[in-house]
């Protein structure tokens, strides 16, 4: 037995302790023998052990020097001791690829945008995160979750919030409630500028109790945007497609 691992606040480690929440993880997830997959943050190997048993071999991205090392000793994982934002996703790992974790709170952000451009090498990628942000993931025009990452994320990826996983079922417990999403990249995705979409999406949502003639008027006046967009209206309310439209006609 290895000696008991003391959680690192800094490394936004909190451990899934609840069986029947591995199990509904591992069951939405749904392994199969063969399959390329990386696990981000395995941590104790809470999921990791229950993948790894049906697929045959899993790799492991773990920041923390102690995990990384007590993950070594398992004959059927690959370790990549690593801060997972300085993971080059093209070079260092397989493709087709799925992506799994219970992401550190502090960087699921970040970790999510760093992932964006190698959507097309993903199958999937099945992430826990704090529940607000799935919730703003998972969002649809019209309401208050609405925003620049819904956007962003949603040009990207099909997007399924599955279930929540409340505080209790970790040690120590999260302070907040947690949820599982599923993102799936669309195959055949709009073909655009992410850094013009962001920059687009940024100007909407800077002011997103306003008209958009407020926030996004002069941001396209600057383009010499020449095509109709209506601007009556607040961020909030123009669907993902709507912003997709326009970043492609202001890239023409
Ligand atoms: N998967 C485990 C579980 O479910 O019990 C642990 C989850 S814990 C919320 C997050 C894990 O991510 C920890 O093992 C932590 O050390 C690791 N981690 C934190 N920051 C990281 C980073 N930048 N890159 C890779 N792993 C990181």
């Amino acid at each position: 037995m290895s000696a008991p691992h003391q959680a690192r606040k800094r490394f936004g480690q909190n451990f899934l302790t609840d069986g029947g929440v591995i199990d509904s993880i591992v069951r939405a997830i749904d392994p199969r023998p063969g399959e390329a997959m990386v696990e981000i943050g395995p941590g104790l190997a809470a999921m990791t052990q229950p993948l790894v048993e049906r697929l045959g071999h899993l790799t492991v991205i773990e920041l923390d020097r102690d995990l990384a090392a007590r993950l070594r000793k398992h004959p059927q994982l690959t370790v990549i001791e690593s801060d997972v934002l300085k993971v080059d996703f093209a070079s260092q790992l397989p493709t087709p690829l799925r992506v799994v974790g219970n992401l550190p709170y502090n960087i699921s952000s970040p970790i999510l945008f760093h992932l964006l451009p190698f959507a097309d090498r993903v199958v999937d990628q099945h992430f826990m995160l704090q529940k607000e942000v799935v919730d703003r993931m998972a969002a649809g025009p019209g309401t208050k979750d609405y925003g620049r990452l819904t956007v962003m994320l949603q040009w990207r990826y099909d997007i399924e919030a599955l279930f929540d996983v409340p505080p209790e079922s970790f040690d120590p417990p999260p302070r907040v409630m947690s949820a599982i999403v599923r993102m799936t990249p669309w195959t055949k995705p709009a073909a655009l500028d992410p850094a013009l979409l962001e920059e687009l999406v940024a100007s909407a949502f800077s002011q997103r109790r306003k008209l958009l003639r407020h926030s996004l008027g002069r941001w396209l006046e600057a383009r010499q945007f020449d095509g109709t967009f209506d601007l009556q209206r607040r961020a909030e309310e123009v669907p993902v497609a709507e912003f997709i439209a326009l970043a492609q006609a202001l890239q023409k």
